[in-house]
């Protein structure tokens, strides 16, 4: 193995969708903005619609224009930031659905695209995308008589069940959208968790189908295999790495491997993550580089050709943990110097 290995289970995405689909109310979307995570939009946006998925949800209007290559036309992309300046001929020529902010996107949008499709997107306390109720309230029967393809608002706080702020955005939601006939969208993947009162017509789960947390009961998606350059000795009382970042206490073994923060494995884990051969641990020591972590692999009976850093041991959130971040930031950072195996 000449470079680091990403190995993505297309066969898992569609099984966390059908999972997540499973147990929704409604339809089921799903979100492959930032390149499906990081994972790979058309990859990922072709298995999702050969499983039935018929609304995805991306970032950007240029996201959309990338998805539709992939995915052929007749299926629903919605796009977050809505219809912003700039954004007509992608929204025209990709047919993609922009769910509106504000009434300045609702004016564009209308005068620009007469006629084209287009969702809604309404702030129910989180404070960064959609219209507040007072907006709303002014724009609502105008809206409402062009047929929006769908009224959603996000959760901020959807991964802590029992957080106030769940149900009252629940209330404020419920409160700017009871009785319009307009199909209804509220939860991601936290929300879709909270359970049926939260699903409305359609649940836009986006990282518990790339195998992250908060749905614990996710198959894993993503394996990284970082293949060994180099194993040494390393006598007691030498260090290891930038800074010298690590001492042996004892004798050890010493592997280097190819991959480090410029590929989005975070610096700060060093120290704390652990790389696998099979089944035996070898921590992580010393400082991640750019390009190169080291571990020691005392405790194999065999120098290693290839470590493991996420997979069947090692989750992306154990590994976001170890960075102290989370698992959405440790998917959509691999990076672009990885082999990609796709697996169906
Ligand atoms: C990212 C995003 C989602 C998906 O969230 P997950 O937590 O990844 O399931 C859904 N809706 C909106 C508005 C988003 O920004």
């Amino acid at each position: 193995m000449t470079s680091a290995t990403l190995t993505i289970d297309l066969g898992a995405v569609v099984r966390n969708w059908r999972a997540l689909d499973a147990m929704s109310e409604g339809e089921t979307g799903a979100v492959v903005k930032a390149d499906a995570y990081g994972l790979g939009a058309a990859p990922v946006g072709q298995a999702l619609r050969d499983a039935g998925v018929r609304n995805f949800f991306v970032a950007t209007a240029g996201e959309g224009m990338i998805l539709r290559d992939a995915i052929g036309h007749g299926l629903r992309i919605y796009v977050f930031s809505g219809h912003m300046e700039g954004d007509t001929d992608d929204i025209r020529a990709a047919s993609l659905t922009p769910l509106l902010n504000s009434v300045d996107q609702m004016l564009r949008h209308v005068e620009a695209l007469p006629g084209a499709p287009f969702g809604i997107q309404l702030d129910t306390g989180m404070n960064r995308l959609g219209m507040e109720p007072a907006e709303w309230s002014a724009v609502r029967d105008i809206a409402i008589a062009q047929r929006p393809a769908l009224i959603m608002s996000h959760l901020a706080c959807a991964d802590e069940p029992d957080h106030a702020m769940n149900t009252q955005q629940l209330e404020a939601f419920r409160a700017m959208t009871d009785g319009i006939d307009i199909p209804r969208s509220l939860a991601a993947t936290g929300g879709t968790l909270l359970g049926t009162k939260y699903h409305f017509d359609m649940t836009r789960p986006g990282v518990g189908l790339y195998g992250g947390l908060p749905f614990v009961d996710a198959e894993p998606v993503v394996t990284l295999d970082l293949p060994v350059i180099q194993v040494r000795e390393v006598p007691q009382g030498e260090t290891v790495g930038y800074a010298n970042g690590w001492t042996a206490q004892k004798d050890s073994r010493i592997a280097t491997v190819s991959g480090g923060y410029a590929d989005g494995l975070i610096r700060a884990m060093g120290g704390k993550a652990a790389l696998y051969a099979g089944d035996t641990r070898c921590p992580v020591v010393g400082r991640v580089s750019m390009d190169l972590i080291t571990a020691d692999v005392s405790a194999l009976a065999q120098d290693p050709t290839s470590l493991q850093l996420m997979g069947r041991h090692q989750s992306v959130d154990t590994v976001a943990d170890a960075a102290g971040t989370i698992g959405y930031e440790i998917l959509t950072q691999l990076g672009q110097r990885y082999g990609r195996t796709l697996l169906a």
